[in-house]
């Protein structure tokens, strides 16, 4: 069987060369929201996360999520999380461009049959473009994948009267999934005016998890109050609904 750069094939019981579309996993963000959100092209999710030695997301954060997707998806096949733990690819800062060329070299998961992939990277270090101000915690970057900047979110968690690692984990988690599911306005049609352009693909409103704060560290510790994870809002939860999610 050939091997080429940039599809992974493998045989199945018929002998039959079956070729992963990798292509259909490198589109851009939201293109996938509505297979992610109803049953009709994939009835089963299976996420992909790998996280660099000690930045393993807590059991906690891992129910959570797992919760938070059952409530929006319609995956009649289920919904499995698998964990990988990986080297630091040894960088202080990275860009965007350099989290798309380590997710090309360590993802092993794409779509197969009527199951959607997804892949998530728990990385250390910060993100290239944090500003005084701003320090990101996360960035969705394509259909199926995200980063959450975990070592950033511990300097947070750390930090006197600051919510806990698993809040904060669980609130960027959520929040870069439902970029994923096309919010807002980015993929997943508005159902009413609640996008707050100046922000890009955000929510106007303030308490929603869409809300721009709610993916840097500066705006997510006064966004937090009482150790509440922030909930999608009516507005976000229409416009899911109306494309295929429940
Ligand atoms: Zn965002
Ligand atoms: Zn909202």
């Amino acid at each position: 069987m050939g091997c080429s750069s940039d599809s992974d094939s493998n045989v199945n019981d018929d002998g039959k060369e079956q070729s992963n579309n990798i292509t259909e996993n490198r589109k851009s963000v939201g293109e996938s929201a509505g297979d992610l959100l109803d049953d009709v092209n994939y009835e089963e999710l299976y996420i992909e996360i790998q996280y660099v030695q000690g930045l393993k997301p807590s059991t906690s954060t891992l129910d959570h999520f797992e919760n938070f997707l059952t409530e929006r998806l319609r995956k009649s096949g289920g919904i499995t999380i698998e964990l990988v733990e990986i080297p630091s690819p040894g960088q202080d800062t990275y860009s965007i461009t350099d989290v798309r060329n380590l997710e090309d070299d360590i993802r092993t998961a794409y779509n197969q049959g009527s199951t959607l992939k997804v892949f998530g990277l728990f990385l250390d270090g910060a993100y290239s473009e944090n500003s005084e101000n701003g320090s990101v915690l996360g960035v969705a970057y394509r259909n199926t994948s995200f980063v959450i900047f975990a070592e950033t979110i511990r300097e947070f968690s750390g930090q006197p009267l600051a919510p806990s690692t698993t809040v904060l984990e669980s609130t960027v988690l959520d929040h870069e999934f439902g970029h994923l599911l096309g919010l807002v306005n980015a993929g997943t049609p508005l159902q009413s005016a609640h996008q707050d352009t100046e922000h890009g693909r955000h929510c106007t409103a303030e308490d929603c998890l869409m809300f721009w704060t709610a993916e840097t560290g500066e705006g997510l510790i006064n966004m937090i109050s009482g150790g509440n994870i922030p909930e999608l809002d009516a507005a976000c939860l229409a416009d899911l609904q109306a494309n295929g999610g429940k």
